[in-house]
């Protein structure tokens, strides 16, 4: 059986639609053949019987679940599962599987259905010819593209039989625009699933979380955890999201327990609600993986999946901190920040010297000056001589800094892609509406999401269309 290669982040279930398509395959048959059963119904981001699809089609089972499924994320985020999940997954044993995920216990409410963007879609069918499923759009919960700014549309999953022929996305010019929170954390879990793709992670989420909220000051002397604090400031963050069915969303201002069970290492909580949190706790996946340290307690099983302690960095680290190198000569060499070798040296008993700098009120009136004026975080940090997260610490406890800076981003974004249109208007006057479309594509849809007046009024007139007998 050929089955076609995977676009980049493609779903199996996609690939296997894409088989049914091109070679008319009677469904049945096909499931038969696939999974041993006539009646098997495919998971759209679990998939079980895996093991049997690969040999059938000569590719490597391990791959497959790690690249063109959902369960990484899951494994991630539930480690007590995690090598049950993989197990059912490589057998044929679906509903186990789902059991394991944990999905039905959540609560969330969602009925399984497939998602996609549409401006994805409409890019695929313009350069491949065929649009497919994608891999990060079916994250539970997730209900942007990570890609462009628009919502994703929702296909329920009515029949038992998910293989189904031309079951593909479908090109619509009807989008609604995604708030720039539902952007980010759809950007946040394509990214996380990238680097979980590439490696095999075994973390301890819940220790990387406590190391990030006692950089933000979330942390008391003794070790707890400031939770008034955090869920205040992160109800406030996370107030943009729009509640949907599958959203889990903190139910209320007090609701205390939506941290306490993340924080927990033994619980298992639905990735979104890890995506979401971990979202506003980094900028970036990589800063997350970087805090994690692996977790003693969950190596159950898989042996292919190597922790991250055994790393040369983590050796590296090791050995120039032994030397009695500073912590800054040290996160120089090896890249990885200061919290991650304070944490590491505090294992392996390593004595480190570290001066602490105060927050005096000169430098908080520095770091405000600049937070106002719209510097970057980083910029702000170097230019203090001070970490970013006290510099995040300032800005997030500043009544309406944020938002003025998000104003500041969202006024300098308008101003690059009016700029990219107008460069494009003086270089080529004939220049048609596709061909903005086309050549300026981000600033484009950005503009037509955000400023579409500004951009209805700058470009040409639309050509009218020519009869055939005109
Ligand atoms: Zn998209």
């Amino acid at each position: 059986m050929r089955v076609p290669k995977p676009f980049p982040d493609e779903l199996l279930l996609s690939r296997l639609i894409r088989y049914v398509t091109m070679f008319g395959m009677h469904i049945g048959d096909f499931s038969e053949k696939a999974f041993g059963s006539k009646r098997a119904s495919v998971h759209p981001f679990l998939p079980a019987g895996i093991e049997q699809l690969a040999t059938l089609i000569g590719e490597n089972k391990d791959d497959i679940v790690n690249e063109q499924t959902l369960a990484p994320l899951f494994c991630l985020f539930m480690p007590r599962y995690a090598a049950q999940l993989r197990r059912m997954m490589l057998a044929c044993e679906g509903a186990k599987a789902v059991r394991y995920s944990q999905l039905a216990s959540f609560g969330s409410g969602e009925t399984l259905c497939l998602k996609w963007c549409p401006l994805c879609a409409g890019n695929e069918l313009q350069q491949l010819g065929v649009a497919y499923w994608h891999r990060s759009h079916q994250v539970p919960g997730i209900t942007a593209c990570p890609f462009h700014p628009v919502l994703l549309r929702r296909m329920p999953l009515v029949r038992r039989q998910r293989v189904m022929a031309g079951c593909l996305p479908e090109y619509t010019d009807r989008y609604i625009s995604a708030e720039p929170l539902e952007t980010r954390v759809a950007h946040f879990a394509y990214e996380l699933l990238q680097l979980i793709t590439c490696e095999s992670c075994q973390l301890n989420v819940a220790s990387a979380y406590r190391l990030r909220l006692a950089e933000l000051g979330f942390i008391t002397k003794h070790g707890s955890v400031r939770r008034e604090g955090v869920i205040k400031a992160f109800i406030a963050a996370a107030e943009e999201y729009r509640a949907a069915a599958d959203t889990l969303l903190p139910r209320h201002a007090q609701d205390y327990r939506y941290v306490s069970q993340l924080l927990d290492p033994e619980s298992n909580r639905h990735p979104f609600r890890h995506l979401l949190f971990s979202s506003w706790l980094y900028r970036q996946p990589q800063d997350m993986l970087d805090y994690a340290l692996p977790s003693a307690s969950i190596s159950a099983g898989n042996k292919r999946d190597k922790p991250r302690t055994s790393s040369n960095v983590e050796r590296k680290c090791l050995r120039l901190l032994k030397e009695n190198r500073s912590m800054a000569e040290v996160s120089r060499i090896t890249g990885k920040s200061r919290c991650y070798l304070k944490r590491l040296a505090q294992l392996h008993d390593i004595p480190i010297t570290t001066r602490p700098r105060t927050l005096t009120e000169e430098c908080k009136q520095r770091i405000l000056r600049f937070a106002q004026a719209g510097v970057h975080r980083s910029a702000i940090s170097k230019r203090c001589g001070i970490g970013i997260g006290s510099v995040e610490q300032v800005i997030s406890s500043t009544p309406g800094l944020v938002e003025r800076r998000k104003l500041c981003h969202w006024e300098s974004m308008r101003r690059r892609c009016r700029v990219q249109i107008i460069k494009y208007r003086n270089a080529h006057p004939e220049a048609h509406r596709k061909d903005y479309k086309s050549r300026c594509n981000a600033a484009f849809f950005w503009l037509y999401l955000n400023d579409r007046l500004w951009l209805q009024a700058v470009l040409p007139e639309p050509v009218k269309p020519a009869g055939r007998y005109a």
